[in-house]
């Protein structure tokens, strides 16, 4: 069986925990949550449209491009 990461978001209209796997990068499992989610996680499941069980509602997995704090690193 394939080994899958979990990666939670929260509903933007209900605020109902959602849970979509992504495809995992070693055989660990893991979670994450979606204000931090490794750049191969995010890649591997950008696009996707999630359900809300709770609401109904559909949404598409995007990175947020205009997000308060980015990060930084200092390059030699
Ligand atoms: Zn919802």
């Amino acid at each position: 069986m394939e080994p899958l990461y979990s990666v939670f978001f929260k509903c933007p209209e209900c605020y109902h925990q959602i849970e979509q796997q992504a495809k995992a990068i070693d055989n660990a499992i893991a979670a994450f949550y979606e204000e931090s989610v490794p750049r191969p996680v995010a890649n591997s499941i950008l696009g996707n449209t999630v359900y809300c069980p709770n609401c109904g509602d559909r949404f598409t997995v995007a990175i947020d491009t205009n997000a308060a704090t980015v990060p930084l690193f200092l390059r030699k």
